[in-house]
């Protein structure tokens, strides 16, 4: 039973070193996960007006082909206007014609507006390009931040990290879980001892009948305080 009380003390202390490791990150990896997200973000939104601006081009295009063709047949229609014979087939040309007169002019106000939103895309293009700039290379320099505390800690983090394996692989299922469930709830300590009376983790005093029973080491306590693992200064020991 010592031994149990040792390892999850023990799994604590190596919990408290890699915590002061990413400590020392500060908020770096946030930064760098929200520019990202951000970067992504501005991306598609300038992919999407390229895309629209490119469709807006072609449809433009498109319209301009129909109004060419449009105006071919009118010429066509015009010149028949000499040749009819009768009133009956002048009326049904003119109506042709008046009615492609409106064709033609509702395609150029749907290309007067295409145009419009063209020149609006390409403003807020121009206008996303620097601020993408800026935010990739605030990106960068903040990667690179962030990859030079890593590798200064890169040796300690791994030799950490082993250990921790290790004293992962000595704790019972159940002991592990709470473990970590503790450790979540309270700000990374799940194992706490007994120092001048009192929690190590919230230092309330701990009732000198329980220190004893505590000090047997034969059973797990949790502290009736903060609900943290508690051990005696015995099993705290760390030199073995
Ligand atoms: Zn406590």
């Amino acid at each position: 039973m010592l031994d149990r009380l040792k390892t999850l003390y023990q799994l604590q202390v190596i919990d408290d070193q890699l915590d002061e490791l990413e400590e020392l990150r500060g908020d770096l990896p946030n930064t760098v996960k929200e520019l990202t997200q951000k970067i992504n973000n501005i991306k598609a939104d300038l992919q999407e007006k390229q895309d629209k601006q490119q469709s807006s081009l072609e449809k433009r295009k498109e319209n301009e082909e129909e109004i060419e063709k449009i105006r071919e047949n009118q010429k066509k229609f015009k010149a028949q206007l000499f040749q009819v014979r009768n009133n009956k087939e002048y009326d049904a040309l003119t109506k042709e014609i008046d009615h492609s007169d409106g064709n033609i002019q509702k395609l150029e106000e749907e290309n007067a507006q295409l145009e419009n939103l063209a020149g609006t895309l390409t403003v807020d293009i121009d206008e996303l390009g620097p601020i993408l700039f800026e935010l990739e290379e605030e990106l960068e320099s903040k990667e690179a931040d962030l990859k030079e505390i890593i590798k200064l800690n890169a040796k300690e983090e791994a030799v950490l990290t082993t250990s921790r394996k290790q004293f992962e692989g000595k704790i019972k299922g159940p002991d592990y879980s709470s473990y970590m469930k503790i450790r979540k709830a309270k700000k990374g300590i799940a194992v706490a001892t007994i120092k001048r009376s009192a929690c190590s983790g919230c230092h309330n005093i701990v009732p000198s009948q329980r220190q004893l029973e505590i000090r047997r080491n034969n059973k797990l306590f949790y502290c009736e305080h903060c609900g943290r693992i508690l051990v005696s200064p015995e099993a705290a020991e760390i030199n073995q």
